[in-house]
């Protein structure tokens, strides 16, 4: 008899943009004539650019010809990308990588997710509150969370809470944790950390022999100088650290997928006698063992954007997407608002006025705005009072939807 993995009972069955989509397309059917402007999706809208397409249709000719057809391929992916990434990425900072080091993948949430293979269910993990749902549902479902308690945390997850109070950025946490996610720039706050406080958890990590599980899916949104784009920009963050990068939103990669996850060779874990063993190691042996590859040409498309004409092209949608950021930031302000992000990060972060809750709030600009929100508290109890916007959408959408604000 086959049984399941009563982990996956325990988590919430209505997920967050489920809920959204499915309040607003009750709305749009009561009121077909409404022209509902989303600014809830974390998607990106702006095509493929050319530089990228040329690059898929080249190596789709190759696949054509048996003197270029290409079957599977290397599990960590192709030296090409890897080496063009070390460069590009890597290399252009000061940090210097081996090839090893750097692994192809589908995307970020998918390493994200399946990086947990490798840790031991007694595990405690930190997050950030409010944080991106995919660490902590991936650790309910291996077992790590424990029970949810009244007040939306499980038992066995350390929160770091991210408010106002403490300018987003998250203090150490009492309790030492075995594994810490950070992400930033951040989802869904948009806000970062300098250098300096980055180097505060680079060197508690080390102090306490952490593991901290860095994603940087955002890096190339970063306008500010001492904003890291890498955390192993701080020093001794090598031995440490594990980042993971997401040509989805720098490349618009969300429907082709493409990602990287660097493990370096000096981060270490430890087994149950209390000896060290290298993950880079682990990690190859699982990912040679449960994934077969990111498909050539969308490789040889990632390898693309880091060409001259490929970066001009990249950056270009991304100061389009920041651009909306600032008007958005820009016009909440001026609304009276309290807003965050929108920076260095596709994400406005906004406080609810006179301490309305976040589905309230949600509703409000729904059927007042005809505007589409995200709930801050879908993103833990912390996100109580915000929602978040994406700057994702088209420039007219956005200057309508800011428009509309002022009927509140
Ligand atoms: N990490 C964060 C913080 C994200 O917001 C997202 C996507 O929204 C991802 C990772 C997933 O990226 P990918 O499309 O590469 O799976």
């Amino acid at each position: 008899m086959a049984c399941i993995n009563n982990n996956f009972l325990k988590i919430h069955e209505s997920y967050l943009f489920t809920e959204i989509a499915h309040k607003v397309a009750n709305y749009k059917a009561s009121h077909p004539e409404a022209s509902v402007i989303s600014l809830g999706i974390g998607d990106v809208t702006r095509p493929l650019c050319p530089t990228v397409i040329q690059a898929l249709h080249k190596a789709v000719d190759e696949m054509a010809s048996g003197e270029t057809f290409r079957g599977y391929g290397p599990e960590h992916g192709y030296k090409f990308l890897i080496q063009t990434i070390i460069k590009h990425d890597y290399n252009s900072r000061g940090i210097s990588l081996d090839d090893e080091e750097v692994f192809i993948s589908d995307g970020a949430k998918s390493d994200l997710g399946n990086i947990g293979d490798l840790f031991d269910f007694g595990n405690v993990i930190a997050v950030t509150d409010p944080v991106y749902p995919v660490y902590v549902d991936s650790n309910v479902m291996a077992g790590r969370a424990g029970i949810m308690g009244k007040d939306g945390h499980w038992s066995n997850i350390v929160y770091l809470p991210c408010c106002s109070e403490n300018k987003f950025v998250p203090e150490l946490p009492t309790t030492v944790p075995d594994i810490i996610y950070l992400c930033y720039p951040n989802n869904p706050t948009g806000t970062t950390l300098t250098k300096t406080q980055l180097k505060v958890w680079v060197d508690y990590a080390r102090e306490h022999g952490v593991l901290i599980l860095f994603d940087s899916a955002y890096e190339a949104f970063i306008t500010e100088p001492d904003v890291p784009h890498s955390i192993y920009e701080i020093p001794g963050a090598k031995d440490v650290a594990i980042e993971f990068r997401s040509f989805s939103k720098t490349a618009g990669f969300t429907g082709l997928r493409c990602g990287y996850t660097v493990v370096p060779k000096t981060v270490t874990a430890s087994t149950s006698d209390g000896s060290r063993i290298a993950l880079n190691h682990l990690w190859n042996r699982r990912q040679c063992t449960k994934f077969n590859g990111t498909a050539y040409i969308v490789q040889r498309a990632a390898e693309a954007i880091y060409s001259e004409q490929g970066q001009k092209e990249i950056k270009e949608n991304i100061a389009y997407y920041l651009l909306n950021a600032k008007i958005i930031r820009d016009g909440l302000s001026y609304e009276g608002m309290k807003v965050y992000g929108g920076v260095n990060a596709p994400y406005i972060w906004a406080k609810t006025p006179d301490g309305v809750d976040s589905w309230s709030f949600f509703d409000k600009v729904l059927t007042k705005c005809n505007v589409v929100v995200t709930p801050g508290v879908g993103f833990g109890p912390q996100g109580e009072g915000y929602v978040r916007l994406t700057a994702f959408g088209s420039r007219e959408n956005c200057v309508e939807a800011v428009k509309r604000f002022a009927k509140l």
